[in-house]
């Protein structure tokens, strides 16, 4: 019999997906420079070319067996020992291979961070507005996804919120920053103030509560310091991929780290190695493996996306738009001009401005749109976005 919950998900697709097909249709219409598509957070800066080198080493060199063969289910001992070593330069720590899985990217690092660390029935709390990812992975872990509002003002951690929306069902919390869909970063003392509150509510608990870090944008930041947050609190689970930083979202490489430093530590990767190995995730592909080994320090190209920023922030703000000043990621998250969202999305599209609506993150009245395009892009869009505003008598 056809599993009603997967066909609903499947059918329904995700909102962001939906747009960006209608981007391709458009493009394939009109012609590609015509159309200005925000919808994805599909990095254009191209891969460092170490990566390219990378892999072209490993066809001239790596037996094919090795390269395209199974890895441990883990994960190639080399790339998890590079990851560590790296992260110990890095954050002062002193991981070990054994700390890390190896995945398909943050999306299976997530997924798997759920379903080892929240038994069904109990509550995942995340920060709203949210990846509308997290409520698909949570549900699909049997557990609820409980929404606390951001700051209104700051979009920051509310901590107070989420202290009060924290029940004894309360198996672990979501957090990301540089965040997805705001741009905010959340700074120390605030992640400290987080810690700080839980420590206290675990104190009456057998488990504590756990922090997912999910930190795909970790690299692409503005300047803010992007604190380690299992050096915060020490019962933080990462999860990390390299589709952002080196720009590799479709060869789906990343990974979970459970740090020796949390309680239960080995039960803890055992549970991610069956989690994963429950949902099918074993065994990241192999040459990106070597890849991650080669490449594990490269850093970002954060200067484009900064250039991206500025030159949107600065137009929108001349045509009068309203939105958070972005610390990191590649999004701005933009006040609609009207309270309904979907209403002001179909109003962009008949300038061929394709932002995302805000409802699906969670919250009415907003837009995302997600500048990791390319220059020209944004350049060739400001008129529309001019044209856009006037539309609504905006003054400028
Ligand atoms: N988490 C957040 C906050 C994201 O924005 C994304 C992708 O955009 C993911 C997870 C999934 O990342 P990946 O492509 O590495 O699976």
């Amino acid at each position: 019999m056809i599993n009603e919950t997967m066909y609903e998900r499947g059918a329904e697709s995700s909102v962001i997906r939906e747009i960006f097909s209608y981007a391709c249709a458009r493009k394939a219409e009109i012609g590609a420079d015509k159309v200005f598509d925000f919808s994805l957070g599909n990095p254009s800066v191209p891969a460092p070319a170490a990566v390219r080198e990378s892999i072209e080493r490993s066809l001239a060199e790596v037996p094919s067996m090795a390269l395209h063969g199974y890895t441990p289910a883990p994960g190639l001992p080399e790339a998890r020992a590079a990851v560590a070593a790296s992260l110990n330069r890095r954050f002062g720590t002193s991981y070990e291979a054994g700390n890390l899985f190896m995945t398909v990217g943050a999306a299976a690092s997530v997924s798997c961070a759920l379903h080892a660390l929240v038994s069904p029935g109990e509550e995942v709390i995340v920060i709203v507005p949210y990846f509308p990812e997290y409520r698909v992975w949570i549900e699909n872990a049997d557990a609820a996804c409980v929404e606390v509002a951001a700051d209104p003002e700051t979009f920051q951690l509310p901590v107070d919120a989420i202290r009060a929306a924290i029940t004894e069902r309360t198996a672990a919390i979501i957090i990301d920053s540089p965040n997805n869909p705001t741009g905010v970063v959340y700074p120390r003392e605030t992640l400290g103030a987080l810690a700080a509150m839980l420590e206290e509510v675990n104190r009456g608990r057998q488990e504590p509560v756990y922090l997912i870090s999910d930190e795909p944008y970790r690299e692409i930041t503005y300047g803010a310091e992007i604190p380690w947050v299992p050096s915060v609190y020490e019962h933080t689970v990462v999860c990390y991929s390299y589709s952002k930083s080196l720009s590799l979202p479709g060869e789906r490489v990343g990974w979970v780290l459970v740090p020796d430093t949390m309680g239960s530590s080995d039960r803890v990767m055992a549970a991610v190695a069956g989690a994963a190995r429950a949902l099918g995730f074993v065994c990241a592909p192999a040459l990106f493996q070597r890849v991650v080994i080669d490449c594990v320090d490269e850093p970002s190209d954060v200067e484009a996306y900064r250039r991206n920023r500025d030159l949107l922030c600065r137009a929108l703000s001349e045509a009068g738009y309203t939105y958070v000043e972005p610390d990191g990621a590649f999004y701005l998250w933009v006040r609609a001009l009207e309270e309904d969202a979907g209403a002001f999305c179909e109003r962009a599209r008949t300038y061929e401005l394709l932002p995302v609506p805000s409802d699906s993150f969670g919250v009415p009245g907003w837009i995302r749109i997600g500048y990791c395009v390319a220059p020209e892009v944004i350049e060739a869009s400001l008129p529309a976005w001019r044209a856009l505003a006037k539309e609504y008598g905006v003054r400028a």
